[in-house]
């Protein structure tokens, strides 16, 4: 065991020892390895621990302490030696092969990394939004696949730039323009916003339009931002201080032929078609933070004693983490069944879904998207409500949770959108079902 206090760098200690040493990442991991080991398969379970190992060990060494001078962009190159920035896919194409991998695999990466740091994990989240599109639009050229290979390997980090300061939930009628070339090469101009990573990223995966304001001439680049023309300055979002967001001025910034990952008339299907996964992994990383956040509150709960009795057999503490317990685990549960059911099409359908399935699974996505960062929002808020002080100061990182956990219903398309989308789809199912 480390010494009392060494787990986070604080201003003041405000939690007595015993309590902070029993908030260890290890006793933290035990707790939701002890729930989940009856539900998840031997291969989730100890794909789980493999990672978890990993983040015990890699904390002590290192001895990171989650406090607000570390930089968690320094941690990326270690991740990704050992394969834990992605696990959706294999990618055997840039001669990295995993023995596990899919979407239950990443929901186990996402757990154990998110309980170690959330901030790190969502910031390697926004690195897969930019390798899933060079993932399925490669095509075998090779400087697609020296980009594939470093984000993958966390040699660089990546970012996606879908916002514009004038278009958020508006993504398809952008006002970026794209010029194609004599030589197949595109001039980009315009602005882009919000883009997590940015400021540190290499790759940059960018939406453009030929005509602005007309989503079907939309396209899709891959961008290095040493290129000239791409100007960056940082957006700071306080409850995500470690994470460096983007405010991007594009002036004629030449996006070389080889580098166009989908010419006008194919940014808006390449959008569509990432959305699905990336609407999934919020949800995976909401329902990690409920996970993060309750494991704090019912250590400290199990501990921190009031009227001479440990505050849990208040029925008011008690019976308010019993909510938050069962409905997490029951969203866990939703969730897995969706990766298991999402891995088994995939597999079935060679790697590339039926569009009747993937348009299903839209709606899905959106459903988990949405009650899960609902629910986060619910769980972590009262976690550090059942912490009292506890919970809301510096020393623990129940305040982290509390934190990133409000910025999860914009992030991906805001919840107002996801039950725009959802109501769509309960069009379209009333017109397959009443005759
Ligand atoms: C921390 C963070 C990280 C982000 N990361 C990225 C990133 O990596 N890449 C990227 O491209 N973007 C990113 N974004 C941007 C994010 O996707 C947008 O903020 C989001 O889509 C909302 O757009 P907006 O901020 O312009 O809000 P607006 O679209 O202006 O929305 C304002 C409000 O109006 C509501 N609204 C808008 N239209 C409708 C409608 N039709 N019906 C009902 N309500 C509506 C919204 O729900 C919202 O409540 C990030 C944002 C944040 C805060």
């Amino acid at each position: 065991m480390s010494e009392p206090g060494k787990k986070r760098k604080f201003v003041t200690q405000a939690i007595n020892d015993e309590i902070l040493e029993k908030l260890s990442l290890k006793n933290r991991y035990n707790f939701l390895n002890n729930n989940l080991m009856s539900i998840l398969t031997p291969q989730q379970f100890n794909f789980l621990k493999s990672v978890q190992k990993f983040c015990l060990r890699y904390e002590k060494k290192n001895n990171i302490t989650h406090g607000p001078d570390e930089d968690v962009y320094n941690w990326i190159p270690d991740f990704g030696k050992e394969g834990y920035i992605t696990r959706a896919h294999n990618f055997e194409m840039v001669d990295v092969n995993y023995d596990y991998w899919g979407a239950c695999a990443d929901f186990m990466r996402y757990l154990a990394i998110d309980l170690f740091d959330t901030q790190f994990a969502m910031g390697s989240g926004a690195t897969v939004l930019a390798i899933n599109p060079i993932y399925d639009h490669h095509d075998n050229v090779p400087v697609r696949l020296e980009a594939l290979k470093e984000l993958v390997t966390g040699q660089a980090a990546g970012c996606i730039l879908i916002t514009e300061p004038e278009r958020g939930s508006d993504a398809v009628h952008q006002l970026t323009t794209c010029t194609e070339q004599e030589d197949g090469s595109f001039i980009l101009n315009g602005d882009k916003i919000f883009n997590t990573n940015a400021p540190r990223a290499k790759w940059a995966i960018t939406y453009a339009t030929a005509e602005k304001n007309n989503g079907n001439m939309m396209a899709q680049f891959l961008v290095n931002t040493s290129w000239e023309g791409w100007n960056c300055e940082r957006v700071f979002i306080p409850w995500v201080p470690k994470l460096y967001l983007g405010r991007e001025k594009l002036v004629n910034l030449r996006v070389p032929k080889e580098y166009v990952l989908g010419g006008v008339g194919k940014g808006r299907e390449h959008l569509f078609e990432g959305l699905i996964p990336e609407r999934i992994g919020i949800a995976v990383g909401a329902i990690s933070q409920c996970w993060g956040a309750l494991s704090h509150a019912v250590i400290y709960a199990n501990l921190r004693k009031q009227f001479d009795q440990e505050i849990l057999k208040f029925q008011g503490v008690g019976f308010t983490l019993t909510d938050l317990w069962a409905r997490t685990t029951n969203l866990t549960l939703g969730l897995l069944k969706f990766c298991e059911s999402y891995d088994e099409k995939f597999e079935k359908f060679g790697g590339k879904l039926p569009k009747n399935i993937s348009q299903a699974m839209v709606a899905s996505a959106s459903q988990f998207k949405y009650h899960t960062t609902s629910l986060s929002k619910d769980v972590c808020y009262e976690c550090a409500n059942l912490m009292g002080g506890a919970g809301l100061c510096d020393n623990t990182m129940t305040h982290d949770y509390l934190n990133i956990s409000r910025i999860q219903e914009i992030v991906g398309g805001s919840r107002q959108i996801q039950q725009y989308i959802m109501s769509m789809a309960l069009r379209t199912l009333y017109k397959m079902s009443v005759m």
